[in-house]
């Protein structure tokens, strides 16, 4: 992340509001007007644009239109101006947008207005701004990525392709969801068709990356649903009141507990090498449950030194990582962020790759990737832990100066070391009971 800002008051946001709200029980209303405490939906998000400092606001809008702009007029009352652009036949997201070409130039945000969103736009925006692309996307791990769009993306966050359901079977996805919010550059009016129903995810995306042109995927444990049933709707309310959906903008410190992953997420064997290897250890899905109940983030740490010695590579570890996520989101649940040490000191063995030979400040016990994280999602070190079966886990949280940071010793073997003991905090016999004891606090 830059310690810079880039100014948003130049940056225009259009939000697409053309949605019909039947299965939210509502005839005489457009969806993004649905009454969430007593306020539309939308205007949540007229609110967030406002707050981060963004003055021009469109949007576009089609059934029942009269009613969006009799609510909202010249956004005058929120500080911002509104246009109204009304769209006489619906040509899907994309095809609405294609309407601004010739209109705005630059950058752009894109928001779908049935979508809550509580979220810190300037830092995305400044994300967004490091890299030149045609499309920064927001992306999020969820609890059913077997029937959800998918995004797959590099360690950088570039997009390598987008895949809509219906997956294939047996075939493994890493657990990343578009979100549905964009900031877009003007270069995407190129990609979308006049007067033809096209969508971002399914037909714009997708063309815009086979032609070679850069898409980044962002990705943020931060608040993003759409509204799609009276049952979610209830949810979000709930979410609201209780302060959930405001704790987990970034732009509040946020808690992890970050996770070894060897012996931890998945059954410590003599090296993972393939997806089959990777299989869940007991009580991982209950205690990954357990931490997204709380307000902690779940973030796996993990040392990958067989990538140094060459005995497999960033494809296949990114092979084993989908595995993970696929086994996971099988089970419902998922891991907010994955960082790993591709490194290892010792240089001499054939095969090696000379250039991961090297000391680094990420291979645990070192705690560069726990530091690496509280730069990405403001993580207070001082509120979160470590979990890991090694004492270089608990030695990285140490000096990343954790609140705690926790053995599990399944066997009860440390306890008995003494000189170990200022390696840890604490020993729990299983990750389950040390998840629990954490969230009691
Ligand atoms: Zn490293």
């Amino acid at each position: 992340m830059t310690n810079w800002s880039k100014d948003l008051s130049s940056v225009p946001a259009l939000i697409i509001a053309g949605g019909k709200g039947t299965r939210l029980g509502l005839s005489d209303l457009p969806k993004p007007m649905a009454p969430v405490l007593g306020k539309p939906l939308l205007e949540y998000q007229i609110e967030l644009i406002a707050a981060a400092g963004i003055k021009t606001v469109y949007i576009l809008s089609g059934f029942l239109a009269e009613k969006i702009i009799e609510y909202f007029g010249d956004g005058s009352q929120w500080g911002i101006r509104i246009e109204h652009i009304v769209e006489d036949v619906p040509l899907g997201t994309a095809g609405a947008i294609k309407q601004m070409e010739g209109r705005i130039s630059g950058d752009f945000f894109v928001f779908y207005g049935d979508v809550y969103v509580d979220m810190d736009l300037q830092r995305f925006y400044d994300w967004h701004s490091e890299k030149p692309s045609t499309a920064s996307i927001v992306v999020h791990p969820n609890d059913h990525p077997y029937d959800s769009d998918l995004v797959d993306s590099d360690k950088n966050g570039d997009v390598r392709q987008f895949i809509s359901k219906p997956h294939d079977q047996g075939v493994w996805r890493k657990n990343s969801v578009n979100a549905a919010l964009y900031i877009l550059t003007d270069a995407i009016f190129e990609y979308i068709p006049k007067d033809r129903s096209t969508d971002f995810g399914k037909n714009i995306f997708p063309a815009v990356v086979e032609s070679g042109k850069l898409i980044r995927a962002y990705n943020t444990p931060e608040f993003l649903k759409d509204m799609g049933t009276p049952e979610r709707l209830k949810e979000l309310e709930g979410a609201i009141s209780s302060g959930k959906t405001a704790a987990r903008n970034i732009k509040n410190k946020q808690r992890a507990i970050f996770l070894d992953r060897d012996g931890i997420i998945n059954d410590e064997i003599d090296g993972v090498f393939k997806p089959e290897d990777f299989e869940l250890t007991d009580d991982i899905v209950e205690s990954l449950k357990m931490i997204h109940k709380s307000d902690y983030l779940a973030i796996v740490v993990t040392n990958q030194p067989f990538l140094a010695k060459g005995f497999m590579t960033v494809a296949d570890l990114d092979q084993v990582h989908a595995a993970m996520d696929t086994k996971l989101g099988k089970e419902r649940t998922f891991v907010d962020a994955l960082y790993y040490c591709p490194h290892h000191p010792e240089k001499g063995w054939d095969g090696e790759i000379p250039e991961l030979k090297i000391e680094c400040d990420c291979r645990k016990p070192k705690p560069g990737m726990l530091l690496e994280a509280a730069r990405d999602f403001n993580i207070d070190l001082t509120k979160s832990y470590i979990i890991g079966d090694r004492t270089n886990d608990t030695l990285a949280g140490k000096a990343a100066g954790l609140k705690a940071s926790i053995l599990i010793d399944r066997t009860g073997t440390y306890k008995d070391s003494k000189e170990q003991n200022e390696a840890y905090d604490r020993v729990s016999s299983s990750v389950k009971d040390a998840v629990a004891e954490i969230c009691k606090e």
